[in-house]
């Protein structure tokens, strides 16, 4: 086991800035999970720690060793890659006692070993087949089980889910979870799913444009996101963004978007007082947002009227696409979605209200697109 440390690590190509300046401390036994559209260098950033890519710049640290010009083989890491890259003319029981037959560990160990980690894992009685004759959920369980039988002090995964079915995406997620509680060793993972990094991180580094965003725990990136980039890349739907003013009166801040006017509750006003009279950006999430007649009890209800443009069903929730405007209908329609009790009885194309839960808004500079407050 082992902790993990970026430290100034930067990886140019040419001109290409892949990773701008990465400082993270993943520490011992945590599962740690970089995320952010494709491009962002989450995958540049994850080689670099197994040794398959140089560092421009910067040092990596495996527990207090820097492994910068340490060959893969000697970082005591295992990686499972999207592809699997398992060896075709190779049964499974092989291809998982590769690289400890590589290391030439006795033959009775390595069986033992493959036999233990295949148990563990369900695919016992795979391991006499190739690759080809197994589905894509156990080709898998066959990867992570040849990453495992190496017992390294890190692991690394490649989006290793990507070629599931949404079932199995599930199903595998949760077993990934479960190892890393029974095994305590750090995981690296890196993926492009947010539901992925939001079930599986203990915390999760969020990436754009080969810089860090923002690296903290599920709920903190949820609740607390640092800028616009991260408050609508987490969550699904996407947080709602409106332009909008500050606006003080008699007391009470407001936030004014031009089409609906609602009040910051005086319990959390004090730190954007500042803020009066400018530009902000309002954000709030689609399951903040809800039919005033369901509404949850204990909630700061400010209503917004809107049309209902579309509605879908989905079982247990309705999602509503609403659009709002002024009462001279002058300003353009602001387009928001909300998450809302599948008893509702709003309808499309009916002008309705719906309520917005104060205590559970964001603001953000329309300049920096840092969060406020
Ligand atoms: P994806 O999810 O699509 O794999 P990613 O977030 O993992 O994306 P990286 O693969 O790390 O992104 O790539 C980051 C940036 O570096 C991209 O702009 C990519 O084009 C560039 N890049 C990656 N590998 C190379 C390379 N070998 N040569 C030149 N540019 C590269």
């Amino acid at each position: 086991m082992a902790s993990v440390t970026y430290e100034h690590v930067t990886k140019r190509y040419g001109d290409t800035t892949a990773v701008h300046d990465l400082n993270i401390a993943i520490e011992d036994g945590e599962f740690l999970v970089f995320v952010g559209p494709s491009g962002c260098g989450k995958t540049t950033s994850l080689r670099m720690l197994a040794g398959l890519e140089e560092v421009s710049a910067g040092s990596i640290y495996i527990g207090d060793r820097v492994v910068n010009d340490v060959p893969p083989k000697d970082r005591d890491i295992a990686m499972v890659f999207q592809s699997y890259a398992l060896y075709p003319h190779m049964t499974v029981a092989e291809n998982m006692a590769f690289g400890l037959k590589l290391r030439g560990l006795p033959r009775a160990e390595i069986e033992s070993r493959v036999r233990g980690v295949a148990k563990r894992l369900g695919i016992e009685h795979l391991l006499h087949r190739k690759p080809k004759e197994l589905s894509g959920g156990q080709r898998q369980r066959v990867a992570v089980g040849r990453a495992i039988v190496r017992n390294p002090a890190v692991f690394l995964m490649d989006e290793p889910l990507s070629n599931l079915d949404a079932k199995l995406r599930v199903q595998a997620r949760a077993e990934i979870s479960k190892l890393h509680m029974q095994l305590g060793t750090t995981f690296i993972y890196v993926t492009h799913d947010q539901v992925e990094a939001m079930t599986m991180g203990n915390r999760i580094a969020v990436m754009k444009d080969g810089r860090l965003q923002q690296v903290d725990t599920p709920q903190a990136l949820y609740t607390r996101p640092a800028n616009l980039f991260v408050a609508g890349f987490i969550g699904s739907p996407s947080m709602n963004f409106f332009s909008a003013k500050l606006r003080e009166q008699e007391g009470t801040l407001w936030v004014d978007s031009g089409a609906f006017r609602v009040p910051i509750p005086p319990h959390q006003a004090d730190p954007y007082r500042p803020r009066a009279g400018q530009p902000v950006i309002f954000g709030i999430r689609p399951e903040n947002i809800h039919d005033p007649q369901y509404q949850p009890p204990g909630i700061q209800p400010a209503r917004v009227r809107a049309k209902v443009s579309v509605a879908e069903l989905m079982g247990h929730e309705v999602i509503l696409h609403l659009s709002t405007t002024d009462a001279e209908g002058i300003l353009p329609e602001q387009e928001f979605v909300a998450r809302v009790d599948p008893r509702t009885q709003l309808r499309v194309n009916q002008w309705a209200e719906v309520v917005f839960d104060m205590d559970r808004f964001h603001l953000f500079d329309p300049q920096t697109e840092e969060r406020l407050g």
